[in-house]
């Protein structure tokens, strides 16, 4: 089968479009045919190389795909040959304390697919083999390609926010990277919830596209002043939640657009992980710092139940061939993108 794979770290030139043997299900998995693979950024930090974390190589990214069940392991049950699913990314043991309380984030053996998984494990080829227990309904109203863009997204918004954060009727959620994977969903799921979405982007093009999604206010953040924009909506009371994955640039105006007794909800740093802190502002204010990480099978199945609803969309900023990844990651990489990348292989 065809893959993307790197065999060392460095920028998109590392990454190869080649041959590999075609998975085989063990007794508890299924291979499906990858009919499409979303982009993250996981897969970008797994190209570089993270320090203090192992990244398997030869390596196959993608956490992320839409397919079609081509064979079954056999032990498996409640799945057959043909079905169309989508990978829940979340790998963990299932039996232990952490997994069966509903917390296999916490699991020893937690890992995301595509990311920690390997060698040569993830979606970005024509074929994946997961545990059955990784593999949902594809939700009936979204195309291959609609579907292979949500999961990891969808799943970490919806942790951040409904679990994490307890996002209220209401409240204002100040989100940045509004046009962003993760941020085009949490402006629909504080839409769902009745709350009030405060986008921050980066140019014109993507204020119009996240107001289209349902942001009540965006924040051009090459134009504006975040915190001054803040005060000015909130009437000078700051936002309710802040929904972080930037780190280092962002960190100390989001403490800063926090109401006394806010909740600042974070799943990442793309811009460096040494954030600031003041931490008087930590204690004066009564505020909540939570972290969040990817979420649970049920998490996802209760936040595909809304898409399938139609309250949440895909929102696809293009579709290349797999071979295309490079450009990809480099579309993400300049911020150029609005929404998700999503790869569609050979013959899908
Ligand atoms: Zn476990």
């Amino acid at each position: 089968m065809k893959a993307v794979v790197f065999e060392r770290h460095g920028g998109p030139e590392v990454l190869r479009y080649t041959d590999l043997p075609e998975p085989k299900a063990g007794p508890n998995d299924v291979v499906i045919q990858v009919k499409a693979a979303g982009a993250n950024y996981n897969d970008i930090w797994a190209r570089r190389g993270l320090p203090g974390m192992q990244i398997i190589l030869p390596h196959v990214s993608g956490s992320d795909a839409a397919g079609v069940v081509v064979e079954v392991g056999s032990a498996v049950t409640g799945i057959k040959v043909g079905d169309e699913v989508v990978v829940h990314p979340s790998l963990s043991c299932r039996t232990c304390e952490m997994c069966t309380s509903g917390q296999e984030f916490f699991c020893r053996e937690f890992k995301i697919w595509g990311f920690q998984t390997g060698p040569n494990d993830g979606s970005h080829a024509q074929y994946a083999r997961l545990p059955a227990v990784n593999i949902v309904p594809k939700p009936k109203n979204l195309s291959f390609v609609e579907a292979a863009s949500l999961p990891l997204v969808l799943l970490t918004a919806w942790r951040m926010l409904v679990s994490r954060a307890r996002v209220q009727p209401g409240d204002f959620v100040l989100i940045w990277g509004g046009a962003g994977g993760l941020g085009v969903m949490a402006i629909q799921i504080c839409r769902l919830f009745g709350a009030r979405p405060i986008a921050v982007v980066s140019t014109e093009e993507k204020a119009q596209k996240v107001g289209d999604l349902g942001a009540e206010f965006v924040i051009i953040r090459t134009k504006q002043d975040v915190y001054e924009e803040v005060r000015r909506i909130t009437g000078r009371r700051g936002v309710d939640i802040v929904f972080e994955h930037v780190g280092q640039a962002t960190f100390p105006t989001s403490i800063r657009c926090l109401r006394w007794g806010g909740t600042l909800v974070t799943c990442g740093a793309t811009s460096g992980f040494e954030a600031v802190t003041d931490v008087r502002f930590l204690w004066n204010k009564q505020l909540n710092f939570l972290g969040s990480h990817m979420g649970n099978k049920a998490e996802l199945l209760q936040a595909l139940r809304w898409v399938e609803a139609g309250k949440i969309r895909p929102v696809i900023h293009t579709v290349l061939p797999l071979q295309e990844v490079p450009r990809g990651q480099e579309l993400m990489e300049k911020d150029q993108t609005i929404g998700k990348v999503v790869y569609v292989p050979d013959s899908a």
